[in-house]
């Protein structure tokens, strides 16, 4: 038989006179320990819906649906499937999107559909294929990054204009007609449609 040791007689003797690790809850209130990584809290004036956070979630739990037709891009959030590692938060391009609470860590549910959440974005589209950019709020976001230099780019313009209300939509979009011609530039174009404007220009 072995015997226990010295250093386990001690810690047995102090966990006995300790208080306990953990809380009686739901009996009692549970309060979170410091930096505690709780449900993903999304803000959604600061969440641009640019896809970054669907793309580094390890399960999955983030998803994004375009529908073409409406426009609209549609976030939705399982936080069923969450881990809570925090890298949705940490690579949030406008750092304020989403956020892990350190006090919510009670979701559960007989409803799986209890903790999904949705969001919607007004898609950008490009005016002569169709190709979806992103969403308009991505590409204002950009804008601000860029500072002045946006100014360079008469699309981002338009897109200023119209968020501005500088300039009404008839103003700032004209019909497209064949071959890119190079009024048409003052639509937004996608950077294939983009390109090939610019090639079909310079080779006149
Ligand atoms: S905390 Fe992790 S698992 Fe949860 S939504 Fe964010 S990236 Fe995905
Ligand atoms: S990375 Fe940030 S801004 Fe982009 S969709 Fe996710 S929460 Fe929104």
């Amino acid at each position: 038989m072995r015997y226990p040791k010295i250093r386990e007689l001690g810690e047995a003797v102090v966990s006995l006179v300790s208080p306990a690790y953990t809380t009686k809850y739901p009996k009692k209130e549970h309060v979170p320990f410091e930096n505690f990584r709780g449900k993903p809290v999304v803000d959604d004036d600061n969440c641009v819906g640019c896809e970054t956070c669907a793309n580094v979630c390890p399960p999955m739990a983030i998803t994004f649906e375009d529908d073409r037709e409406k426009g609209i891009r549609t976030i939705r959030r399982d936080y069923g499937k969450c881990i809570f590692c925090g890298q949705c938060e940490e690579h949030c391009i406008t750092q304020k999107g989403v956020k892990l609470s350190d006090k919510i860590f009670d979701m559960s549910s007989f409803d799986r559909n209890d903790n999904v959440e949705y969001q919607e974005k007004e898609l950008l589209i490009c005016k002569n294929c169709g190709a979806i950019i992103t969403t308009k709020e991505h590409y204002m976001f950009m804008h601000k990054k860029l500072g002045p230099k946006a100014y360079s780019n008469i699309m981002n313009l338009n897109m200023l204009n119209e968020k501005l209300r500088l300039a009404s939509e008839d103003n700032t979009e004209v019909a497209l007609s064949e071959d890119l011609r190079r009024r048409d530039a003052f639509n937004i174009l996608c950077p294939n449609c983009l390109r090939e404007l610019q090639l079909k220009t310079h080779g006149r």
